[in-house]
C-alpha cells in the first residue's frame, strides 16, 4: 500500500480547508512538513514549510494511528487556511517531495473496507450520507452507515449458523433421519429470520424513495390549472400557463423539499381526447410517468374527471379553481387556497410511506437479501422432506449464509466495488 492524498473538504474559498494523507508514510510526511511529529490525535498548530525552509501556511494538524483512523492505516490531517493557493501550494509541495501520491476517488472509504474498519453497507450509507441533501435522507444515511443493516445481518447470520451446528450435530451421531426436536428447531430459526429478511425486503422501495425522490404527478384536464398549481406548490414560475388548451406537452419536473423528504414534482399535458399529434404524445407521456407516481394529484373541474385516469385510494382529488378557500376539497394556485393544506396533506401521506422503510435501502440489498430468501425457502422445504436429505439442507443453508455475506461485503465483492466506489468523490 502506498500513501495516498487528497483535498477531503469542498473545492474553492473557505475558512478552512483539510488535506488528508493515508497510508504507511502518512506521519513522514507530517515531519517532512512540518519539522515534528506532533502527539497523536491532538490538534497542534504547525508551520508547513517547503522543502527550502519558505512558510507555506500556518496549519492545524492532527495525526492518527493505524487502527484508529478513518482508513485503519496511519493518517495526518491538515487543517489548512482554506484558499486554492495555500491548497494547491502544499499539495505541490507533498507531490514534489513524493510524500505520497493523489487519491483516487473514494479510495480513503475503499482502504476503510479493506482494512475492515466499515462493511460494505457502512460504506454505502456514508456515500448516501455525502449526497444528503434532505433530513429525512441524511437520517436515513446515518442509519444505514452507522451499521443497523449490518448488525441485522450479523445476528441472522449467527442464527443460521446455529440451525447448521444443530443439523451437523445430529447429522453426527445417527446416519438416518433428523430427530423430531432439531428439525422443530431449526424450522423455527429458519422462519424467524425469514420473517426479518421479509419485513426489510418490503422496506426497500420506501428507502429507495427516500434517497431517490417520490414522484408526485399532477393530472386533470386542459386549463384545469395543473401549471398554475405547479408554479404554486414550486414557488416559481417553472412552468408556463396560459388559457390555451394544451399548453403544456412534455413533462415538467420540479425538486422539492416536503417535510425533509425529496419530491419530484410533475406538471404533465391536459388530458383530453383530441388535440393534435405533439399534444397527443405529450397525454401519452403523461399518463406514463404517472403509472410510476407515488401519488397523483388529480384536478377535478365542472368537466369531471380527466379521460383515462381511474381514480385509485392512493390519489388526492382536488376541486380545480376554488378561488374562494370554502371548499375543503378546494384547491386554487391563482389565489393560492387551500396550497398550504394540501403540502400539508401530501408530507401525511409521504411521511406514511416512509416510514416503512428499514435499514436496507438499494437494489443490491434487494438481490443479496432475496437470494437469502430463496435459498432459506429450499432449505425449509428439505427440512419438512422426511427423507434423509441433509446433505441438501446443509448445501441451502451455506448458500444461504453466502449471501448474507455477500451482502456485508464479505465475499465476493472485487466486481461490485468499482461500481460502488465510482460514485464517490475525491478525498472520501
Ligand atoms: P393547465 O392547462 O391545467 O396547466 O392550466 P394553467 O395552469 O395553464 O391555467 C389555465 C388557465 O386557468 C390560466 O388562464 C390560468 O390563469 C387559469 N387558472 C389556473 N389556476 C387557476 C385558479 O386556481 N383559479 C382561477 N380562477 N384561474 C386559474
Ligand atoms: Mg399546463
Amino acid at each position: 500500500m502506498d500513501t495516498i492524498y487528497a483535498l477531503a473538504s469542498g473545492q474553492g474559498k473557505a475558512g478552512v480547508a483539510v488535506l488528508r494523507l493515508s497510508g504507511p508514510d502518512a506521519h513522514q510526511a507530517c515531519l517532512a512538513l512540518a519539522g515534528r511529529l506532533p502527539p497523536l490525535r491532538q490538534m497542534s498548530l504547525a508551520t508547513l514549510r517547503d522543502r527550502r525552509g519558505e512558510t507555506l501556511d500556518q496549519a492545524l494538524v492532527v495525526l492518527f494511528p493505524d487502527r484508529q483512523s478513518f482508513t485503519g492505516e496511519p493518517v495526518t490531517e491538515l487543517h489548512l487556511h482554506g484558499s486554492p493557493a495555500v491548497v494547491s501550494a502544499v499539495m505541490r509541495e507533498i507531490a514534489e517531495q513524493g510524500l505520497a501520491r493523489l487519491a483516487e476517488p473514494g479510495e480513503f472509504t475503499r482502504r476503510a473496507l479493506e482494512n475492515g474498519r466499515l462493511d460494505l453497507t457502512e460504506v454505502e450509507g456514508l456515500a448516501d450520507l455525502i449526497q444528503a441533501e434532505t433530513e429525512a435522507q441524511r437520517k436515513q444515511a446515518l442509519k444505514v452507515m452507522s451499521g443497523a443493516l449490518g448488525q441485522k445481518v450479523g445476528h441472522w447470520r449467527e442464527s443460521l449458523v446455529h440451525a447448521m451446528a444443530l443439523i451437523a450435530a445430529s447429522i453426527d451421531f445417527a446416519d438416518e433421519e433428523l430427530p423430531a426436536e432439531i428439525v422443530a428447531a431449526a424450522k423455527r430459526i429458519l422462519e424467524d429470520i425469514l420473517r426479518a429478511l421479509e419485513a426489510e425486503i418490503d422496506g426497500i422501495s420506501a428507502a429507495e424513495r427516500i434517497r431517490d425522490g417520490f414522484l408526485v404527478a399532477i393530472l386533470g384536464r386542459p386549463n384545469a390549472g395543473k401549471s398554475t398549481l405547479l408554479n404554486a406548490l414550486a414557488g416559481r414560475e417553472a412552468a408556463i400557463t396560459s388559457d390555451i388548451a394544451g399548453t403544456t406537452r412534455d413533462v415538467i419536473e420540479v425538486r422539492m423539499d416536503i417535510s425533509g423528504l425529496p419530491v419530484t414534482l410533475l406538471d404533465t399535458a391536459g388530458l383530453r381526447d383530441g388535440g393534435d399529434e405533439i399534444e397527443r404524445i405529450g397525454i401519452e407521456r403523461a399518463l406514463f410517468r404517472a403509472g410510476d407516481a407515488d401519488l397523483r394529484l388529480i384536478l377535478v373541474d365542472e368537466r369531471g374527471m380527466p379521460p383515462g385516469v381511474v381514480a385509485q385510494e392512493s390519489d388526492l382529488l382536488l376541486h380545480a379553481k376554488s378561488d374562494d378557500g370554502k371548499d375543503p376539497d378546494g384547491i386554487s394556485g391563482k389565489t393560492g387556497q387551500g396550497i398550504n393544506r394540501l403540502l400539508e396533506r401530501l408530507a401525511e401521506r409521504l411521511v406514511a410511506q416512509a416510514s416503512q422503510a428499514g435499514s436496507a435501502s438499494n437494489d443490491r440489498h434487494r438481490i443479496a437479501m432475496s437470494r437469502a430468501k430463496t435459498a432459506m425457502e429450499s432449505a425449509l422445504l428439505e427440512l419438512q422432506h422426511g427423507e434423509d436429505r441433509t446433505e441438501f439442507l446443509s448445501e441451502h443453508l451455506r448458500q444461504a449464509a453466502h449471501c448474507l455475506d455477500e451482502l456485508i461485503g464479505k465475499v465476493d465483492v472485487e466486481d461490485m466495488l468499482d461500481d460502488i466506489f465510482r460514485n464517490f468523490c475525491l478525498g472520501k
